[in-house]
């Protein structure tokens, strides 16, 4: 297997016999590969935060006489502490659903309390940009599924909608099913997605505008972390985008497990 990365070893059973084994590699290098780059990532994501909490903390120090300038460094502090914690979760979150392996005891999950979960998860958010979040399309849906993966995915998709839409706008969580899948989607009004970019945001700590990112406290994780869900399910997540018109991201997972089509990127 010239072009794969294979281990053999080689026993001598006596003068014509040899016992040979051979294991393919190829997948668990690139899980590897995907593994280390992760860590480089991740490290390099990590100092921004750590960096800026000690700049403040300095700023405060010095500022201790004037009530007004440390309250504004505090409250800097306390935005990038959030935004830490944030990518800390999203972080242990992913390395968990790295493998892409299938889900092994899978559970029923009810889909109305998955989104209503995920949408209390956006509703401080929502509430100060008076965004309306509309929940319709088929109630009382369920699926043979990991609950915590799902809602994670669905509050991310949710959570994005809500970031990437202007004050006073509507989204959209609606449900339908036939009789293999489920199939879940967030539509937003906001500030759509370049087509030249679509192809790229479900990479980690892929941002299609790190400047706008950074005020909205994004990471960078979440898409990757609802496309490793559809893939520990079996399912996929697909996304239709007009720029300055909105999005639509489609979350499809099977109903019943063992599901179809599980990706092998290791992604
Ligand atoms: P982030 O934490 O930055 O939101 P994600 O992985 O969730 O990270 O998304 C990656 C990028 O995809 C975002 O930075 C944003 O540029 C784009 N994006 C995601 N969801 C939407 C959306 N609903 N509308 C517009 N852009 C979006």
């Amino acid at each position: 297997v010239p072009a794969r990365h294979v281990t053999a070893r080689v026993a001598p059973l006596g003068t014509r016999l040899v016992l040979a084994l051979v294991e393919d590699r190829t997948r668990e290098r690139r899980v590897e590969a995907v593994r280390r780059d992760f860590v480089a990532n991740v490290s390099h994501e990590l100092k921004t935060p750590v960096g800026a909490i000690r700049l403040l903390a300095e700023a405060v120090h010095d500022a201790a006489g004037d009530p007004e300038a440390v309250k504004r460094f505090s409250n800097r502090m306390l935005t990038e502490s959030d935004r830490l914690s944030r990518l800390v979760q999203q972080v242990i979150e992913l390395s968990r659903l790295q493998g892409d392996e299938p889900l092994e005891q899978p559970m029923p999950v009810d889909l109305d309390d998955v989104i209503k979960v995920a949408v209390d998860t956006s509703a401080i958010d929502a509430d100060s940009k008076r965004i309306s979040i509309v929940v319709g399309g088929t109630p009382h849906l369920s699926l043979f599924g990991n609950e915590e993966q799902v809602t994670a995915a669905v509050a991310n998709l949710v959570a994005n909608a809500v970031s990437y839409s202007e004050c006073d706008a509507t989204v959209l969580v609606s449900t339908k099913a036939d009789d293999d899948m489920v199939e879940i989607s967030v539509v937003d009004q906001g500030i759509g997605i370049p087509a030249g970019e679509i192809d790229r945001i479900f990479e980690r700590f892929y941002r299609v505008d790190p400047a706008r990112h950074r005020s909205t406290g994004g990471t960078g994780l979440g898409l990757s972390i609802v496309k490793h869900v559809a893939a520990t399910h079996g399912g996929d997540v697909r996304v239709w985008s007009v720029e300055g018109q909105g999005s639509t991201f489609t979350l499809t997972l099977p109903r019943y497990f063992p599901a179809r089509g599980i990706q092998e990127d290791g992604r």
